[in-house]
């Protein structure tokens, strides 16, 4: 079984090969827990998941470490600004730990009920600022930081591979730079960065550093709990691709300017989701942000009646490196999609009893998702066939619970159930109107479709 992998890095699909097979070592930019993960969040972490899937599924082990940002992570991409935790602190008057926890915890259910595995190590930053100071006192033993008012640097004209991962040309970027409002007057080059930010005394979070008190740069931590769990060389890296130029990029330069070797074997990143804007009349769509305070939640649309997993199924149709396009349109279609998914029969199965048959299907589905992990081809192979057997037999990539689905929607209809039904039936010969809809509502209300057939009503258990 051969995997690609499209890396960043080379900007090309790479066959897929772990440092110490059969483990495969992963870091994902996680969450910074100042609100609830919005579901252009989700979507990256659905596509971070259908990689772990798919390696356990090829039969690799996986150590796959997500990072908790609980502290420092700015309100903009630069260095600059205020501390989002601090903000939210603020805003809903608890302690940036209240509001870490919290918004953790409502990350984790978002997780669990969109079927992510969880992580073998979320790591918090604030547990690891110990491992933070180390690495910036191992960069300062190398000449790579410079210290001013404002905090420890590191200098990006002492690396000359800085950007590499962006194919960033710092010339042009300092060209750039001079043009917009360069908050901090400190630093020496624009592309520098803050490694651990000194003399903020309006900030809560703060430790005491060889530096003087203060809180680590939003980079850093990514690099010290990176590597304290996976080694100084793992084998892949995820996030959004927002992350390439700044946070990739300098987390890259602080590695491996520490360790003198490469940090991480393949880049993975994934693209954005863009959401429909209700007011544009042409129908257009943008990005979903935190930073903004409008945007969606698993939990806006679970009270707009969507099941997390129609979500999740989603997902998987767009390829993860092209843009998502969300609406609840388009939602409501990918429901009524995985609600047929589920109403597949076993009796009907094209595949069932011809094992050939079978093996050649999965085989030309399981390299669809080798293959760079093309999830929408893959899926379009599966309804093609409309095999159950087959559905299920990838359920443990896609995570979308298909055996106990379909089971609900065959399981028998309880005497309750049947006595509304019996009663809707009489009221509907007697044609009393009123009561034979109250009947339809508390039949729907208990979660059955129901629908009218010739021998009276039909009601199915609403999978979705
Ligand atoms: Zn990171």
């Amino acid at each position: 079984m051969t995997m690609t992998l499209y890396d960043t890095m080379t900007r090309s699909k790479r066959e897929f090969i772990p440092i110490d097979s059969p483990l495969v070592k992963i870091y994902c930019c996680g969450l910074t827990v100042y609100n609830y993960a919005h579901i252009g969040n989700l979507r990256t972490y659905v596509f971070e998941d259908l990689l772990r899937r798919t390696l356990l599924f090829n039969g690799y082990k996986v150590h796959h470490v997500q990072n908790v940002t609980d502290v420092g992570h700015m309100t903009t991409d630069a260095d600059a600004g205020d501390d989002k935790m601090q903000l939210a602190a603020e805003r809903e008057k608890k302690s940036p730990w209240e509001i870490a926890l919290f918004y953790e915890q409502a990350a984790i259910s978002d997780f669990k009920a969109l079927n992510i595995q969880i992580p073998e190590d979320m790591p918090r930053a604030t547990d690891h600022v110990v491992e933070m100071i180390e690495l910036i006192q191992k960069l300062e033993k190398k000449g790579f930081t410079y210290v001013t008012s404002e905090g420890v640097y590191f200098d990006t004209s002492k690396y000359p591979e800085y950007g590499k991962l962006a194919r960033l040309n710092l010339s042009e970027q300092r060209q750039g730079a001079r043009e917009e409002v360069i908050a901090d007057e400190t630093k020496k080059n624009p592309s520098d960065f803050v490694l651990w930010f000194l003399n903020k005394p309006t900030h809560i979070m703060k430790w005491e550093s060889p530096w003087g008190p203060g809180y680590p740069g939003w980079h850093i931590e990514c690099s010290a709990m990176s590597m304290k769990y996976l080694g100084e060389s793992f084998d892949i890296h995820c996030g959004g691709i927002d992350h390439i130029p700044v946070h990739h990029t300098n987390e890259i330069a602080q590695s491996e300017c520490a360790t003198g070797h490469t940090f991480t074997n393949y880049w993975l990143h994934g693209e954005f989701l863009l959401t429909k804007i209700e007011s544009d009349h042409d129908g257009g769509f943008g990005k979903e942000s935190k930073s903004k305070g409008e945007f969606n939640t698993l939990k806006s649309l679970k009270d707009k009646g969507f099941d997390p997993l129609a979500y999740r199924y989603l997902c998987m149709q767009a390829h993860y490196r092209s843009e998502l396009k969300f609406s609840t349109d388009i939602l409501e279609a990918a429901t009524t999609g995985l609600r047929k998914v589920y109403s597949l029969k076993r009796e009907n199965d094209p595949l069932a009893h011809d094992n050939e048959a079978f093996q050649a299907a999965k085989t030309r589905v399981l390299d669809a998702i080798n293959d760079d992990l093309a999830l929408p081809l893959a899926v379009g192979y599966l309804n093609s066939y409309g095999s159950l057997s087959l559905w299920k037999e990838f359920d443990p990539i896609l995570g979308l619970d298909i055996a106990e689905r379909s089971n609900k929607a065959k399981e028998a209809i309880p005497a309750e159930v049947q006595s509304l039904i019996d009663l809707r039936n009489q009221a509907r010969k007697d044609k009393d109107w009123t009561a034979s809809d109250s009947l339809r509502n508390q039949l729907i209300e208990i979660g059955y479709e129901v629908g009218d057939g010739p021998q009276g009503t039909t009601v199915k258990k609403r999978t979705i």
